[in-house]
């Protein structure tokens, strides 16, 4: 249950933060205790607990709310997860970020678990295998292939651009593992340019300047996620500047992905710039209808599971410039049927991810709330109100279920927006419509018409 819930908390985040920090700042987290109110939440290491704290209380405790959770306080903790996941997952272990203020703030951790903890940031989930190649991504691809045969010898730095979600991160990162698959030596580092200025201004508070500079400076590969985040950070960039001279002069590899290239980075300091354009820059672009089809493929399949080609090709048109909505819907799907014992078909797949296709911001819970009284031609007083009848209670349980669907709201609100005190109501409605319209057709196409009425 803990578990579950936290793992629900994760899913969502890890929609709103970039990949790199939810990586770093959250993949090794694990709810320990829920107790009155009061959650605390085991973290790897002293620098993540300061940046939860700093930065994320806020985002997790909405996203606690939004799963029904009012906490009273969330506390962070550190706690390293049990040894035994230690040698099952190796890799993962050594994701957290050494940072230098860690160093001295830690227990005394000796200079050899730092070096060896290599695979900095890197997740091993990425890599060439399972990255599918097609028009928008071929170039990327077959230039990261060739840095990780020889590294440091062609495209340095290589430069990727595009929008989010369309495999940068994944293909920088698997150039990273490919590298320390053949050589497990490499002093391969994986960053966020958002968590080397914070690093960075943490090294400068902590006196550690020297510390953070020789880090990175005796990296064989570095590797900078999301460039555009040190646009305007001047000090960081003059930082970063010296360390980008330091490795090239010495031919080791750097990687460096951006939402647009470096001429569009506002605030990129000129030599930055003109440094960034010694190496290869390449433009990635959303893969192709048939590309997508078979990235979805190979992601059910990865789940065991085998797709009609209509499921297939309805996500694909679905979601056309992101593939890491593409991957929410289809595990939206998914966690769907698996729930309910379902087989995916196409009329699930429809109603399921039906017209939020094309989802305008201002929808509110009002609007919600007529649109059903509207359909099933009650008064919204009847629907706020007291009765019990069958014809009202079935609307307001829509109603509840779209404000969940529709808007995320938690189950507190829900049962507030309808003018109720208990929430558990509200989530047994939404239970209920979600059970029941997986089997009733009918209640499908009812909820898909008044999400067209909402959306039109
Ligand atoms: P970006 O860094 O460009 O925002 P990511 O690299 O984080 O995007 O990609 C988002 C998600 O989509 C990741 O889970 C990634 O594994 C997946 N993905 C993107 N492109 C591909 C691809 N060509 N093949 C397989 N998975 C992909
Ligand atoms: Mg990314």
């Amino acid at each position: 249950m803990k578990d579950s819930l936290w793992q629900a908390v994760l899913g969502e985040i890890e929609l709103t933060v970039s990949r790199a920090s939810f990586i770093t700042w959250f993949k090794n987290t694990e709810l320990l205790t829920n107790k009155d109110g009061v959650l605390v939440v085991g973290v790897p290491t002293v620098f993540v607990k300061n940046q939860l704290e700093r930065k994320f209380n806020e985002l997790i405790v909405d996203t606690l709310k939004k799963n029904g959770i009012e906490p009273t306080k969330v506390e962070y903790k550190i706690h390293t997860k049990g040894k035994s996941t230690l040698h099952k997952r190796p890799r993962e272990e050594t994701v957290m970020v050494v940072a230098p203020q860690q160093q001295t703030e830690a227990k005394p951790k000796s200079s050899s678990s730092v070096r060896h903890s290599y695979r900095q940031g890197l997740n091993e989930k990425y890599t060439f295998e399972n990255f599918i190649v097609g028009s928008g991504n071929e170039l990327a691809y077959a230039a990261c292939q060739a840095i990780a045969s020889a590294p440091g010898t062609r495209y340095n730095p290589l430069f990727l651009y595009g929008g989010v979600g369309i495999g940068k991160t994944h293909l920088i990162q698997a150039v990273g593992n490919a590298i320390l698959a053949k050589d497990p030596k490499a002093h391969v580092v994986y960053i966020s340019s958002e968590q080397f200025v914070q690093e960075f201004l943490d090294a400068i508070r902590y006196k550690k300047n020297t510390d953070f500079a020789g880090f990175y400076r005796s990296a064989d590969v570095l590797i900078v996620d999301d460039m555009q985040f040190i646009a305007g950070k001047e000090k960081t960039q003059e930082e970063f500047f010296h360390t980008f001279n330091a490795l090239h002069q010495a031919n080791k590899q750097i990687i460096i992905s951006s939402d647009k290239p470096p001429k569009d980075i506002p605030t990129l300091e000129e030599r930055l710039r003109s440094r960034f354009n010694w190496g290869m820059s390449i433009d990635m672009q959303i893969p192709d209808f048939e590309t997508r089809c078979a990235i979805i493929q190979t992601k059910a399949t990865t789940h065991g599971i085998t797709l009609d080609p209509g499921v297939v090709e309805y996500l694909a048109n679905h979601v056309q410039t992101n593939i890491r909505e593409l991957e929410g819907a289809l595990n939206q799907l998914l966690a769907f049927c698996e729930m309910r014992g379902l087989q995916p078909d196409i009329q699930i797949t429809t109603s399921l991810l039906g017209s939020s296709k094309v989802r305008p911001k201002h929808i509110n819970a009002k609007q919600i709330i007529e649109k059903t009284a509207k359909h099933y031609a009650v008064s919204v007083e009847d629907i706020m109100g007291p009765k019990r009848d069958k014809d009202i209670v079935v609307p307001r349980q829509i109603a509840m279920f779209m404000l969940r669907s529709e808007l995320h709201l938690s189950f507190p609100k829900i049962a507030r927006e309808l003018g109720r005190k208990d929430h558990t109501t509200a989530i047994h409605s939404v239970e209920k419509i979600a059970k029941e319209s997986a089997l009733d057709a009918d209640m499908r196409t009812a909820i898909s018409e008044i999400k067209d009425r909402l959306y039109a």
